[in-house]
């Protein structure tokens, strides 16, 4: 595996790197962060995530306590009990953030819990106890999940665990044996997972779309189409890990800027203007969770910590909405909202000169990421870049639904009623949003003008396009 700092950044990761920071930053904080990451195979989605351990710095708990016990807050239920004088004498460690992978063999009694056999059949003192499986054992860290599509598919009973895991923060996790006590623990993981949409079984969103609506932030990961950042690519040491000897100084030293970038969460406040602002786009879009208006207020209080401000600004809302929003809502839904926040922040722009956004000097390997960002064109163009890539390969996988649905539009178009704007490659949020012209009202109400119009296609030279000339009503609809 390689180290955080020496993976090379190009336009198809860069957002992952953003997510995968913030989530530090969140989860040094005590804030978990659920983050799931789709692309295609092969493009280093697990690398990067399995990397990014190396910028966390390390925890400590009570001493060889498997449930990670913070020393101040103890919650496993050996060390919940002992009375503060006691938790002062306890024996504390530092140990690396806990980072455990979920694999598509995992039985629930490995995720969850199960009998101890090791201290059952201890010939000195046998007792019967429960071993903490995968989800307890990483309090307070990360667990990964390779594939998580695969694993909804396959294995609903571990959905269903993790479900539970990731359902409040705190999530809870409850180990059950029979002819043992039930144990219910509070559990605060961050849930790290990765997919590929365009192979079985498809997005998770198709195949569980509770669990993808546990995940604060869903990233697109894509392949590198710069030829320098392939280069790059090649000519990293691919030595194994226990060659390459310890954590390079260059993870260490971001991990040391992350935690100081997280001391300033707490301080972070958030407009109320912004608040109210999000709670009405939530009523006009008809958002179905209110998961993801707490995503974008977290994330916004996140990226607005990372970049030394005290008070979130609708940058740090246009930052993480794209990544919030875009495994809840259409392409299309997710564009208009995107245009509304955008509004509402030239609107604040309009009354005031903003300094530039995402810079900050003392962030290691800041001037180069930052050069990368402007040569991008930034946000904008990755999200329009997003919605062509979606609406495509939704194109391409139900051709015949497409195809239908375009008819549709051209048969609209003929009649002059809710006319589909063109998208315009360039950018989406420029193009016209056309409302019907009327509020649609039930058929039979409707008199026989209204609902029905009949005629034939003319050509009309004062319009230079084509025209009906209608038999019903004596109009002729522009065409
Ligand atoms: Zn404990």
């Amino acid at each position: 595996m390689h180290s955080y700092s020496s993976l090379i950044r190009h336009e198809g990761n860069r957002e992952l790197f953003t997510f995968v920071e913030l989530a530090a930053i969140g989860i040094i904080a005590d804030i978990p962060i659920h983050l799931h990451v789709e692309g295609l195979r092969g493009t280093g989605k697990t690398t990067i995530l399995r990397a990014a351990r190396h910028i966390l710095p390390k925890i400590s708990r009570i001493k060889d306590c498997l449930f990670n016990c913070n020393p101040q807050f103890p919650h496993c239920p050996r060390h919940k009990v002992l009375t503060k004088d006691e938790l002062g004498t306890v024996v504390v460690e530092q140990i690396p953030v806990p980072f455990l992978e979920i694999s598509h063999s995992a039985k629930i009694g490995t995720i969850a819990g199960s009998l101890d056999l090791a201290r059952l059949t201890d010939t000195e003192q046998p007792e019967a106890a429960m071993l903490p499986g995968t989800l307890p054992r990483s309090h307070r860290g990360i667990v990964l999940v390779d594939e998580v599509n695969r694993l909804a598919d396959t294995a609903p009973e571990l959905t269903d665990i993790l479900l539970d895991a990731m359902g409040t923060k705190p999530g809870r996790v409850q180990m059950e044996e029979a002819g043992l006590p039930t144990v219910a623990l509070p559990l605060s993981i961050s849930v790290w997972a990765t997919s590929n949409p365009d192979e079985d079984p498809g997005s998770l969103m198709d195949i569980r779309k509770q669990l993808s609506d546990r995940f604060d932030f869903m990233v697109q990961m894509e392949r590198s189409v710069e030829a320098e950042a392939l280069v790059s690519i090649l000519n990293l040491d691919h030595k194994p890990e226990h060659l390459r000897g310890k954590i390079p100084a260059a993870d260490l030293e971001l991990g040391k800027y992350l935690v100081q970038k997280a001391s300033r969460v707490g301080a972070v406040k958030i407009p109320t203007t912004i608040v109210r602002s999000l709670a009405q786009i939530y009523i006009k879009h008809h958002l179905e969770s209110l998961r993801s208006l707490e995503a974008i207020k977290t994330g916004a209080i996140l990226n607005a910590a990372r970049w030394n401000r005290p008070e979130v600004g609708w940058n740090d809302v246009l930052t993480v909405t794209p990544a919030a929003l875009r495994h809840r809502l259409s392409p299309e839904q997710l564009v208009a909202v995107l245009q509304d926040l955008k509004q509402e922040r030239d609107l604040v722009n309009s009354r005031a000169v903003v300094a530039c956004a995402d810079c900050d000097q003392n962030e290691p390997g800041s001037a180069d990421r930052h050069r990368q960002q402007k040569q991008s064109g930034g946000i904008w163009s990755r999200i329009v870049a997003w919605c062509q890539r979606v609406l495509g390969r939704r194109r391409d996988r139900y051709p015949a639904a497409a195809k239908r649905k375009e008819a549709s539009a051209g048969g609209n178009k003929l009649a002059g009623i809710g006319r589909r704007p063109q998208l315009k490659p360039e950018n989406p949020l420029e193009m016209p949003l056309v409302a019907p012209p009327e509020v649609a009202r039930p058929l039979l109400s409707l008199a026989r003008e209204g609902a029905i119009t009949e005629g034939e296609l003319i050509d009309d030279p004062t319009r230079a396009g084509k025209a009906i000339r209608t038999t019903v009503g004596n109009e002729a609809d522009e065409g």
